[in-house]
């Protein structure tokens, strides 16, 4: 059966002022397939605007709370912005191969994607047949979520920009939960965990990055000089520096390449000049390496337990280059 976003928003958001879940969608209205409008709760009568199709929570943030969340949400959305058009679809094998062998997930289910970022992996996603899809971020990069699925028509996709820690969904109003590379850039991971599990009926998908894989390993090591860096308070200055570190990390890559491949120096000026490609896309890692705070300081057993208290237990645990995925189900 279909569901639309109306009714879902209906029947399934709740109020972040007052917890009543009687939800009025009577001035949102549709234009050019974009929602707009607002939403009231009909029982404290307090309002969220639909800016531009995002049902927008953002003035509700508490700033003390959520200073770490959203640190650098404007330089996750300044990257994604800035990246040329084929960068936010470049494969992630691994990643997907973890999704495309757990697409029961998704198969005709409500799907939400908490931390969505700009939307790269929910575009993979978007594939399966699903119901119905909930993005959610704290940041500006919800609106390139927004604009990235705006001529997608397969199924309707609700855009929210809130607090994951703090949704404003009813218990048990989604089928799946997906979150991937979200977790370990925050700092009260079991409280988020316990709100994925309050709403998440049946099963919970957690990408963290893992010190079991070696590149998991030098991500995690990098926390040494992002404490360093984030006495940095311009977000352009960090841009520069990761540019800087991109071009030096791409010097050194280039230089292996041509002594593998027995290329010549005139080779390696080529790949350093011309491969705009790959120099953005290790700009985007860089700034992500030099400036998201990780926080890894728990072992597996830490969210196994959290998710065990609420009701949840392990299915499967796969792994990507540098992440681990644990798959939840509801016992
Ligand atoms: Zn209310």
């Amino acid at each position: 059966m279909e569901i639309s976003i109306i009714d879902y928003i209906n029947q399934s958001l709740r109020c972040t002022f007052c917890s009543d879940s009687n939800i009025s969608t009577e001035e949102v209205f549709c234009e050019n397939n974009v929602l707009m409008g607002r939403i009231m709760c009909k029982n404290c009568r307090n309002f969220v605007e639909i800016k531009n199709g995002i049902l927008d929570y953002s003035n509700q943030y508490n700033e003390d709370i959520d200073r770490i969340d959203y640190a650098n949400q404007a330089i996750f959305y300044n990257t994604w912005k800035l990246a040329p058009k084929n960068y936010n679809s470049v494969p992630y094998d691994t990643e997907y191969e973890v999704y495309k062998q757990n697409y029961k997930i998704f198969d005709r289910k409500i799907v939400l994607d908490a931390g969505c970022g700009s939307g790269r992996a929910f575009e993979f996603i978007s594939q399966f047949d699903i119901k119905l899809g909930i993005l959610i971020d704290i940041g500006q990069s919800i609106e390139l979520a927004q604009e990235r699925f705006s001529n997608f028509y397969n199924f309707p996709i609700l855009f929210i920009r809130a607090n994951i820690r703090q949704m404003p969904l009813k218990n048990n109003s989604v089928d799946s939960i997906i979150s991937n590379g979200v977790l370990h850039h925050v700092n009260d991971q079991g409280e988020v965990l316990e709100e994925f599990s309050k709403i998440s009926k049946n099963i919970i998908l957690v990408g963290i990055v893992t010190s079991d894989k070696f590149l998991g390993r030098i991500w995690i090591r990098g926390n040494v000089i992002r404490k360093v860096l984030k006495k940095i308070k311009s977000t352009n200055t960090l841009i520069f520096l990761a540019y800087l570190s991109s071009k030096v990390v791409f010097f050194f890559i280039s230089i292996i390449h041509v002594f593998i491949r027995n290329k010549s120096f005139s080779a390696l000026f080529e790949i350093v000049i011309s491969d705009k490609f790959k120099s953005q896309k290790l700009h985007y890692l860089m700034l992500d390496y030099l400036t998201a705070p990780f926080y890894i300081k728990h072992k597996d057993s830490y969210y196994f337990e959290i998710m065990k208290r609420s009701g949840f237990k392990l299915k499967e645990k796969s792994y990507s280059s540098q992440e681990v995925f644990f798959i939840f189900n509801k016992e």
